[in-house]
């Protein structure tokens, strides 16, 4: 009974920010802190960093793979961004929300005008902002796995991402992480409540109604 009034559409909920602003480690405890959230892992044509786990951070794969998954219609998105080519997997993503659950997503705003235009009232979107410029340099720089070359130049296009936070649901300011993940649980906890999800609702009313 009480489960099928909690029965609701899983919703898309798309993380984007310029490299730096915190985001991965955002995504990361989200997802170990909220059982019915799935993360969406990514294909990209990107060299793997350091740490980087197969199949977990990234599915890694050669350009001539990306294109023949272009071709097959296997993403629900994709984009370049910084050079490579990064894209959404689409089957992943319609088992998980067939299933009720929610799916995180740490795509760029070209994926996400994609996910729009494909998801519409499913998908909620918070753009994450760093603190000030100099905290987003110095996080650029104390990561610093990337060689010095590609630090600037993601320096430089953290403006033209951040120029688009205005088409986002949500924007938070990532100045301390546990206020900013308190801050997104918010929001996931207030749009899981949103009417039309909560596909449930009708039946539980009868029932009380009876
Ligand atoms: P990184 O190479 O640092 O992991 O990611 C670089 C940028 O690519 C980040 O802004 C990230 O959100 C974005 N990104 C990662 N995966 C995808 C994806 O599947 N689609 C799109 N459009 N952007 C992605």
């Amino acid at each position: 009974m009480l489960n099928d009034a909690n029965h609701r559409r899983g919703l898309m909920l798309v993380l984007s920010s310029p490299s730096g602003a915190g985001k991965t480690t955002l995504s990361r405890r989200l997802m170990e802190t909220d059982p019915d959230v799935t993360m969406s892992v990514s294909a990209t044509t990107r060299p793997r960093r350091q740490g980087e786990v197969e199949g977990k951070d990234y599915f890694f794969v050669s350009s001539s793979m990306f294109t023949g998954m272009v071709q097959s219609g296997a993403f629900l998105e994709h984009a370049l961004v910084f050079d490579n080519q990064y894209g959404t997997p689409k089957e992943p993503v319609m088992l998980a929300l067939a299933k009720g659950r929610d799916v995180l997503f740490d795509i760029d705003w070209q994926g996400t005008q994609q996910l729009r235009q494909q998801a519409g009232d499913d998908l909620v979107s918070i753009f994450v902002l760093p603190p000030s410029h100099d905290e987003l340099e110095r996080r650029l720089r104390v990561r610093a796995q990337d060689a010095e070359d590609v630090v600037a130049q993601r320096m430089a296009k953290a403006s033209s991402e951040i120029s688009h936070w205005a088409e986002y649901d949500y924007v938070v300011i990532n100045d301390n992480l546990d206020t900013t993940l308190v801050n997104i649980r918010t929001i996931l906890a207030a749009e899981r409540m949103k009417r039309r999800r909560q596909t449930g609702i009708p039946a539980f009313v009868s029932q009380i109604l009876r």
